[in-house]
């Protein structure tokens, strides 16, 4: 249920989630402040619908999901 209203990064910064994002070619994992991205990206942007570029090995193959754990 508390995935309902999480399409957006303004959604995911409303529930105090994080967006996780990984790289499927070195491992790298980062856990991503939405507020971080609003600089650059719309809050109204479908998270899963953004594209990343991995900082270790500059991979393009990065995966995307919610850290429902708020460790803030
Ligand atoms: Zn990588």
């Amino acid at each position: 249920m508390a995935y309902r209203r999480c399409e957006t990064l303004g959604d995911l910064a409303e529930n105090g989630f994080r967006l996780l994002v990984g790289c499927r070619n070195c491992g790298h994992l980062r856990a991503l402040r939405p507020a971080s991205l609003f600089a650059r990206v719309s809050p109204a942007r479908n998270w899963a619908a953004l594209r990343f570029r991995c900082s270790r090995c500059g991979g393009c193959d990065v995966m995307r999901s919610i850290d429902t754990q708020r460790t803030t």
